[in-house]
């Protein structure tokens, strides 16, 4: 069973099909993107306990993998002690990363890892004091929140009062009433890299390093591999071992870093694939998807090939409505580019719809070719009829 049916729950799916599994898709709204590829699928609010409860006994999967982290994962870690099933890559990392606070607390209190400076704040008031502590300019995010939703900078003390009204309305608090944020010191970073880190029944593997760029908190480009200064690689992968090993279980895991000079900064860590990492579609013969199911499902992962530099770019919809692509030959016409389509069956506000994906004989061609077939691919939103 598939917590959470989104273009990353999808793959998944598609990586458990061609082990000839049988696949159960559940989200919050219908015709979600697994949904067109599962055996089946439940429509619920998945942060909603005993509905998770019900529809967890009822199917009896052998095991669930959560693909979103907004979950009851207190119900899920009930679940698994009552014998019913079996949680991805297991209850307490699911519950330590469901929100900001019990990873950030678990990688710098007790990791003691470099991460930005932060403190968690639950009013207006005390975002104003967690801002003075942690000097500007600073990043004000829900604990609970993804692709950016609620987050902002907050350069000049004037901008607090927006940025407290974004966080409380942009995240999950709208729906579960929840207003507490995170306030970090912005970390002026060289660049930023995901580190796909699998952990399986032999051992721990790496991915190479993916570098990426974000509007806003939300991911639009990435490419594999990221050129790093000399040593950093290392720090890197011993960062991500040790927060992985600290989490537990068998999986792939997200591991997001800063690099700053030769300086690694822990930023946030998702037990599960992630966004950036869709450019491994196109760039190992085991992408992100094919290496979470092996390893959750305790088969070997031999070894990963990479098939040279690669990028992804996503194509963001704005709107509200039906998504219509058009195009699409055009963007299929460059070079070496595939494109995933996610299937999304509407589209309200700004919504990631589809990603293409390159190779090239360097990163920069891989850039092009994946950022000239997002914007040839024309998505027009049209409103429901
Ligand atoms: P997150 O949801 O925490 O992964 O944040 C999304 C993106 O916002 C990151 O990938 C960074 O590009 C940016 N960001 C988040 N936190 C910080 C920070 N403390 N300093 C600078 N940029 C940040």
């Amino acid at each position: 069973m598939v917590l959470g049916s989104g273009e990353l729950g999808k793959e998944v799916v598609i990586e458990l099909q061609r082990l000839g599994i049988e696949t159960i898709a559940v989200d919050r709204y219908a015709g979600a993107p697994a949904m067109a590829v599962a055996h089946r699928c439940h429509v619920l609010s998945m942060l909603d306990g005993p509905a998770l409860r019900q529809v967890i006994a009822e199917e009896r999967p052998a095991l669930v993998i959560p693909e979103v982290e907004a979950i009851a994962t207190d119900t899920l870690a009930a679940l698994e002690a009552e014998g019913i099933t079996r949680v991805v890559p297991n209850p307490r990392a699911v519950q330590l990363t469901m929100d900001r606070e019990g990873i950030r607390r678990l990688a710098a209190e007790t990791l003691g890892l470099a991460t930005s400076p932060y403190v968690f704040a639950d009013s207006e008031d005390e975002v104003r004091a967690a801002v003075s502590e942690v000097g500007l300019p600073c990043v004000i995010k829900p604990v609970m929140s993804s692709s950016g939703h609620g987050q902002s900078v907050i350069r000049r003390t004037e901008d607090i009062a927006a940025a407290w009204q974004e966080a409380v309305t942009g995240g999950r608090a709208a729906t579960t009433g929840a207003t507490r944020v995170i306030v970090e010191g912005f970390v002026d970073f060289d660049c930023e890299i995901t580190l796909l880190t699998v952990r399986h029944r032999d051992g721990v593997t790496f991915c190479p390093p993916i570098g990426h760029v974000q509007v806003d908190g939300d991911y639009r480009e990435s490419w594999q591999p990221q050129p790093l200064p000399e040593g950093v690689w290392e720090r890197a992968c011993a960062i991500a071992d040790e927060v992985t090993g600290a989490l537990g279980g068998w999986g792939l895991f997200g591991v997001e870093l800063f690099i700053r000079g030769d300086e690694v900064i822990f930023s946030e860590v998702s037990p599960r694939p992630h966004d950036t990492g869709l450019v491994t579609l196109a760039s190992q013969d085991l992408s992100e998807f094919a290496l979470h199911v092996r390893a959750c499902l305790g088969f070997p992962v031999p070894g990963i090939t990479s098939l040279g530099p690669s990028a992804s770019c996503a194509v963001i919809a704005e709107g509200q409505g039906v998504p219509r692509y058009d195009q699409v030959d055009v963007a299929l016409a460059e070079p070496t580019v595939q494109l995933r389509i996610f299937g999304k069956p509407t589209v309200d506000g700004h919504r990631r719809v589809a990603v293409a994906v390159a190779r090239g004989n360097d990163i920069d061609e891989a850039r092009r070719r994946a950022r000239t077939a997002a914007q040839a691919l024309t998505v027009t939103v049209e409103p429901v009829r």
